[in-house]
């Protein structure tokens, strides 16, 4: 999803509660969440805490969500960007950015910081310069690499970044020290679908037949925000229909929208 330019958001409620399955993440994410509730006691240890960790997963799969619910656990700011904010640029003003990011997050560790399409920053350098954009792109990389070498891994500041495209990453960016750890956000199984609509569904005046193992099983492939819109388009089509409840055909109607778009889409791409 799209993170506001520093949206620095100090009251996060997210808490793993609102993010549904993705199990196994939350378990490898949790050491983060811990050492943020209490970096004396790994500071004591001499335990070394990473200073990053990569969010790899498809689009719209809770890897934001994923981010936000560590500082909400955790107590902590969050901090965000996202890598398409850096898109066309002036010179310079990228490298800046990532500076003063860095410079707020120090000063209100312990903290997160979240950068979101880190892939827009974060591609292989090129061997043959040449656009000037991309001198400015790579700037802001250089940038971003300079900082996280920079502050020691006690400082407090742990950094999250988000990306569908790991394979394109420049390899600078998973050295030891940098993002070396990697944590796998993928499309929701059955099961899960399940857990995503229960979360999604709540709040929602439903008809009484309906069930949500019939919805996750209508649902293959959709990821958590595709689910989220199924949702709230059922609710719309429903009071569009001055009906009471969000009844079954409310649904699949929804889902049949959603899925149009998604087709819509991957004919864009290819
Ligand atoms: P992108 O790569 O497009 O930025 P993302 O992986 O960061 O996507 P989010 O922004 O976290 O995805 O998800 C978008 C919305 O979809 C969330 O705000 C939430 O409403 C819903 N959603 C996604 N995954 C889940 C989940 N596992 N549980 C509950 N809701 C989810």
């Amino acid at each position: 999803a799209k993170a506001q330019m520093f949206d620095k958001d100090s009251t996060v409620k997210t808490t793993f509660k609102d993010v549904a399955g993705l199990e196994e993440a939350k378990v490898e994410i949790m050491e983060v969440v811990e050492f943020l509730r209490n970096p004396q006691k790994y500071k004591d240890l001499g335990g070394k805490i990473p200073k990053g960790v990569l969010l790899v997963g498809p689009p719209g799969t809770g890897k934001t969500l994923l981010a936000k619910a560590v500082a909400g656990e955790a107590n902590v700011p969050f901090f965000s960007i996202s890598g398409s904010d850096f898109v066309e640029m002036f010179v310079g003003v990228g490298a800046s950015r990532v500076r003063d990011l860095f410079r707020q997050a120090k000063e209100k560790a312990p903290c997160i910081v979240f950068i979101d399409e880190i892939d827009a920053i974060g591609r292989a350098r090129s061997r043959n310069v040449g656009f000037s954009s991309n001198d400015e792109r790579e700037n802001t990389l250089n940038q971003l690499l300079t900082e996280m070498d920079g502050f020691g891994t006690n400082s407090g500041v742990i950094v999250l970044a988000a990306t569908n495209r790991a394979d394109i990453l420049d390899k600078a960016l998973m050295r030891a020290g940098r993002f070396d750890r990697q944590i796998e956000v993928g499309l929701p199984e059955l099961n899960e679908r399940r857990e995503i609509f229960d979360v999604h569904l709540r709040g929602l005046k439903l008809a009484p037949d309906l069930d949500r193992d019939f919805l996750a099983k209508q649902t293959p492939g959709f990821s958590g925000a595709d689910i989220a819109n199924v949702c709230n388009e059922a609710a719309l089509i429903a009071a569009r229909k001055s009906k009471n409840f969000i009844d079954k055909q409310d649904f699949l109607d929804a889902i049949d929208r959603i899925v149009g778009g998604l087709e819509r889409k991957s004919v864009i791409i290819t």
